[in-house]
């Protein structure tokens, strides 16, 4: 059951398909259509939008690079009693996109500010990536300059969560080679690439394997494309000196895990735990 749409002066903050029109909600079109106003990212380009679902409400521009004065003018129109929705080039508003500003001005100017849900790239990539989506972590787009790029990588390499970055087509190999010189060959990724349109891929595998895949079809960096790199082991198995690992082994030989792990760890004076972890290991 859904409740009539009501006017009254607020911000909306309307989502907008990521490439399949039909993922447009049928409230999203009834706000368009309600509002005194559409602030839009790009006027021209949200104007065949508007076409194709017969809004007609005047629309206006509204993005980052927006002075202060075009925010106070926005601001000023909702506290005379005007309703506005924003809207970006596409999926979800303030998600990489144009609007935290307004937002927060009209939060602190205590006028409502409703969300209209719908797509956005990266919850729709996590929703099919296969990869632990109870914890995440949403990176953005990462640093257009390699260093800065690499530096951002190191900074995420213990972080135990799913990464997520948005990357576009002429970055992406750059983006998955800086991913494989920090993360290694080892580490899960999956690449995302034109959610919901008619090229829609989604490929997962090594960073080792990723790389050459990606390079030997050019139509492969081609599109948009959402990255997810699978987090670090919660409880990486620590590296044992040669010693102790020696010293282990032969006691693996004759005695229970446990007791190997504690008579090692009286020999060697190498952390119990430790030992019995690897010890584990070796009977996987
Ligand atoms: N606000 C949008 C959202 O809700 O996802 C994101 C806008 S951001 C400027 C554009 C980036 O989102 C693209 O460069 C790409 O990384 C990602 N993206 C958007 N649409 C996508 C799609 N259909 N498939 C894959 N990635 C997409």
């Amino acid at each position: 059951m859904s409740d009539p749409v009501k006017k009254q002066a607020a911000l909306y903050i309307v989502a907008t398909p990521i490439g399949n029109l039909g993922d447009m909600t049928g409230r999203a079109v009834e706000i368009m259509k309600m509002v005194d106003l559409i602030a839009a990212e790009d006027t021209r380009h949200s104007g065949r939008l508007l076409q194709h679902f017969g809004v007609a409400t005047r629309m206006t521009s509204y993005h980052d690079f927006s002075d202060e004065t075009r925010v106070d003018d926005l601001i000023g129109k909702l506290s005379g009693g005007l309703s506005i929705a924003l809207i970006s080039d596409a999926g979800t508003p303030l998600i990489s996109d144009p609007g935290y500003r307004l937002v927060v001005r009209a939060r602190q100017a205590g006028i409502p500010v409703i969300p209209i849900p719908g797509a956005c790239a990266l919850t729709t990539a996590l929703s099919a990536a296969g990869l632990p989506s109870d914890r995440f972590v949403f990176e953005g787009f990462p640093s257009a300059k390699r260093v800065a790029r690499l530096k951002q990588f190191e900074g995420l390499l213990k972080e135990v969560r799913t990464l997520i970055f948005y990357e576009s087509p002429h970055r992406i190999l750059d983006c998955v080679q800086d991913l494989h010189a920090v993360f290694g060959s080892d580490r899960e990724v999956v690449l995302c690439r034109e959610l919901t349109k008619t090229f829609e891929s989604i490929h997962g595998d090594t960073l080792g394997n990723l790389l050459p895949w990606l390079q030997q079809d050019d139509n492969r960096q081609r599109g948009e494309f959402v990255v997810l790199v699978k987090g670090a082991e919660e409880n990486p198995v620590q590296e044992l000196d040669g010693d102790a690992e020696r010293v282990l082994d032969i006691l693996l030989e004759e005695l229970s895990t446990k007791q190997a792990a504690a008579m090692a760890a009286r020999i060697t004076g190498v952390k119990k735990n430790l030992l019995y972890q690897r010890a584990l290991s070796r009977m996987e």
